[in-house]
């Protein structure tokens, strides 16, 4: 069957709920407040800037800094929203603002560190496609590894204490972010501040051993999972880990994480992507669960179904991908 474009968008591709249920929703179609100048100013000294590098300057400001400033001067308003970046995110990103100021972290980025999350496309952990943003790094990330990598997993200040041997003024040092359970750092960012301060792993251990006199069991598997939290690259994909048995529970899952579009075919280029799932690999997984295929052994024939893509990769998937063309034939419209 010769597979056409527009049908392997319309039938094949899909955002199916059930994953964007697994990170914090929003809404998409979020648009950014108008804000109201409080007086009237000059810039002071960096009205004396010339636009190119004032734009420079503001690029790399904190957002929080950036607003202040664009709701104190009158200018300061028209430059910030003149910022060829700020405008781009404003206009297809603008809940990633709103979350943002949510979990109280809007101090930590700049509008160059989010665009060039908006301009790049892989995960941090994986190199697959990434269709979210990791909010306590402003890095792209899979599904797969949100769930897979404890490095993208969310730990209460509280167990980084215990976990990880640190004081209550060294986790001062770690981004935090507020959601309803309480503060919340990165199983990542906390490992790599315990490396930090304690040097060694083994230190760590010899300093403050995981006791299972001392500690219950689903804390300690947790513990122990958390120090084992890979802080490179993966070297495989994180679906193919036979770890399932061995994973404690990630109470928080996806709750760091947010759809965030990519802008990919070039600078020019006004329409951003959300990420396309593969309805075809998900029928295969169904039809081959059907069958009891053992699921480590099939993720090495096909791509995991919760896969995402770009649209120009999803493309070249869709000339291999063994049901699209059972998929495409039923005519399936819409999201699942
Ligand atoms: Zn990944
Ligand atoms: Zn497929």
């Amino acid at each position: 069957m010769d597979l056409q474009d527009d049908d392997i968008f319309l039938h094949l591709s899909h955002r199916p709920r059930h994953i964007l249920n697994g990170v914090i929703s929003v809404d998409e179609s979020t648009e950014l407040a108008s804000t109201t100048i409080q007086r009237d100013s000059l810039l002071g000294r960096l009205d004396k800037l010339p636009l190119e590098v004032l734009h420079e300057f503001l690029s790399y400001l904190d957002l929080q800094s950036l607003w202040r400033l664009s709701r104190v001067f009158l200018r300061g308003k028209a430059v910030v929203e003149f910022l060829h970046e700020y405008r781009k995110l404003a206009k297809f990103a603008a809940h990633t603002f709103k979350i943002l100021k949510q979990a109280r972290i809007v101090g930590l980025y700049s509008v160059s560190t989010l665009y060039a999350a908006f301009y790049s496309k892989r995960c941090i952990s994986c190199g697959a496609y990434g269709a979210f943003l990791f909010l306590l790094s402003a890095k792209r990330c899979c599904f797969a590894c949100l769930v897979d990598n404890q490095s993208l997993w969310m730990i209460l200040l509280l167990l980084v204490r215990e976990c990880f041997g640190l004081t209550k003024q060294q986790v001062k040092a770690l981004p935090v972010m507020w959601s309803i359970p309480g503060k919340l750092s990165s199983v990542k960012a906390a490992k790599e501040l315990a490396l930090k301060v304690h040097r060694l792993l083994e230190e760590l251990a010899t300093i403050y051993p995981l006791d299972s006199w001392n500690l219950p069991t689903h804390k300690m598997d947790k513990f122990i999972w958390y120090r084992q939290a890979p802080l490179d690259l993966l070297s495989q994909d994180p679906l193919t880990i036979p770890d399932a048995n061995i994973r404690p529970l990630d109470e928080f899952c996806g709750m760091g994480s947010i759809p965030f579009p990519s802008l990919l075919s070039g600078r020019g280029s006004t329409e951003p992507e959300q990420g396309l799932w593969c309805r075809g690999c998900e029928f295969t997984y169904k039809e081959c669960a059907i069958e009891e295929m053992d699921y480590i052994t099939l993720s090495r024939l096909v791509p995991p179904y919760y896969r995402a893509w770009s649209k120009a990769d999803f493309l070249q998937h869709a000339k291999h991908c063994h049901s699209a063309a059972a998929v495409i034939s039923q005519k399936w419209i819409g999201s699942t």
